[in-house]
């Protein structure tokens, strides 16, 4: 029986009815489903049993109680979330998010799109995704300590090296990872190096990891503009976000020649016609702990815009490192009007299907975040292998993540034009990861 558009529709509506309420877990599912027909057509085994609707149903989710107490003395009570979505290639990998935003819906996209992500790595890796709807925001040190030791006191009996390993995401720094590992390894009586990724460098982590999404999306921009004869020199770029990813990506735009001229947080933008200054957004986000405006105390002539829309700056390439839906059809239609040439996503489903779809018609080169950043969690895997050693000095350089990279481009891309799509990384993107758990499953059985 061969598959048709259809039959993918009808796959994407039986998990919408039984998965609602979760809007963006239904998005990032469209969007996958609506590529693969064509790989089902292909290999109609991948039909006859079931691997799609095997696929999209998480393996398992577990949701968890989270109290603490605040410095007021007041009990606080938060929900945690761990969506283990695939295993087929490794053990559950992927991030934990603290935002007041988080739902079990966040979590199962993000868990999702991991699931293409990991697999575009060639690593040894599975997917997943974690969390609470817990605001770091305004938190004091000791709030923040507290909080992750509770959430871990009921986390660690679900994870483990060869189980599940988390890493940071948005609200999740290398103080928090070390507040979690902290607690771990006193709950359990074990030093677990590889339980968690994104630790610091002296004690097991590995110093590409801090730098790897950022890094890595600039990596996959880079191939992007080559494959069209073009390169950053010189370009004019803007990063939404001034967190962990977007610091990085900024970092590696400069070195590569080109001038990033704003970055944002969820309070507004900042634009620095001299070119932001990357060590003075690092003191302010990373040291003072500070809100991006804070920027204007290191350099005065910068301009600052409250509740701003950063897609409204004109640029050559765009790069957006914040979160989900950031980048809706009108600030395409903006930023192709402005003149921009590709837009490389580094956070996780930043742009709507409709600001996708306007890219794809106006031949904007588009990198989906499940390809642009897995530069992070390729980097994770490694600090995993790293950890498994149990070597100290021991370390993964750029050049590596780099070639990691350029692997994942050519793959799209190969992809792609198999399937009559040249340059379209979503379907190259999507068809490719999907084959590798595919195949992977198939190889198991049933389970
Ligand atoms: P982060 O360090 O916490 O920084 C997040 C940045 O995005 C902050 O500037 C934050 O501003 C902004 N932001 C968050 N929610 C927002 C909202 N609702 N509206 C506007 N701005 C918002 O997080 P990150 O690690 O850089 O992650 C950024 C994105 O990259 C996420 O989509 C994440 O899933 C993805 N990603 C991260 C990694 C990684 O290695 N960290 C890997 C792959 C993908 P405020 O401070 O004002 O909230």
């Amino acid at each position: 029986m061969t598959s048709t558009p259809q039959t993918t529709a009808y796959i994407y509506q039986q998990i919408v009815d039984r998965n609602p309420g979760e809007p963006e877990f239904h998005q990032a599912l469209h969007e996958v489903l609506e590529t693969l027909a064509p790989v089902l057509d292909k290999h109609p085994r991948y039909r006859e049993e079931k691997i799609l609707e095997r696929l999209c149903e998480p393996e398992r989710q577990i949701i968890f109680r989270v109290p603490w107490v605040d410095d007021q003395g007041q009990i606080q009570i938060n929900r945690g979330y761990r969506v283990g979505f695939n295993s087929a290639l490794g053990p559950y990998k992927g991030g934990l998010r603290f935002h007041p935003s988080v739902t079990l819906g966040t979590m199962k996209f993000l868990a999702f799109e991991q699931t293409f992500k990991n697999a575009l790595t060639g690593l040894p890796i599975g997917s997943g995704k974690g969390g609470a709807d817990f605001d770091p925001k305004g938190k004091s040190d000791n709030e923040i300590m507290r909080f992750c030791q509770s959430f871990m006191t009921e986390l660690y009996r679900h994870i483990g090296e060869i189980t599940d390993v988390p890493a940071g995401d948005i609200g999740v720094g290398s103080r928090e990872i070390g507040y979690l590992f902290g607690q771990y390894k006193r709950i359990t009586n074990r030093y677990e190096s590889g339980v968690l990724t994104g630790k610091s460098p002296n004690w097991g982590g590995t110093l590409i990891r801090k730098k790897a999404t950022g890094y890595g999306a600039v990596f996959f921009a880079e191939e992007m503009l080559a494959a069209n004869n073009n390169s950053l020199t010189d370009k004019t770029c803007v990063v939404s976000g001034s967190g962990n990813v977007a610091i990085y990506a900024m970092e590696k735009l400069q070195a590569s020649g080109a001038k990033v001229i704003a970055c944002s947080d969820s309070n507004g933008v900042l634009f620095d016609k001299n070119g932001i200054d990357v060590d003075a957004v690092i003191q302010v986000k990373e040291v003072e702990r500070q809100r991006i405006k804070a920027y204007l105390e290191h350099h005065p002539e910068a301009e600052y815009f409250e509740n701003g829309n950063i897609w409204d700056i004109a640029c050559d390439v765009a790069f957006p490192c914040a979160t989900q839906n950031e980048l809706k059809d009108k600030d395409a239609q903006t930023l192709i009007d402005n003149g921009c040439i590709a837009v490389c996503e580094g956070a996780n489903m930043p742009c709507t299907e409709k600001a996708v779809a306007l890219f794809h018609q106006h031949k904007v080169a588009f990198g989906p975040g499940k390809a642009a950043n897995a530069g992070g969690v390729a980097a994770s895997a490694l600090e995993m292998q790293h950890n498994a050693t149990h070597s100290s000095s021991y370390d993964y350089s750029e050049e590596h993540l780099h070639e990691i990279m350029i692997n994942i481009h050519r793959n799209c891309c190969q992809t792609a034009e198999e399937f009559d799509q040249p340059g379209n990384y979503v379907v190259g993107a999507n068809i490719a990861g999907f084959r590798r758990v595919a195949d992977a499953m198939l190889a198991f059985g049933v389970i």
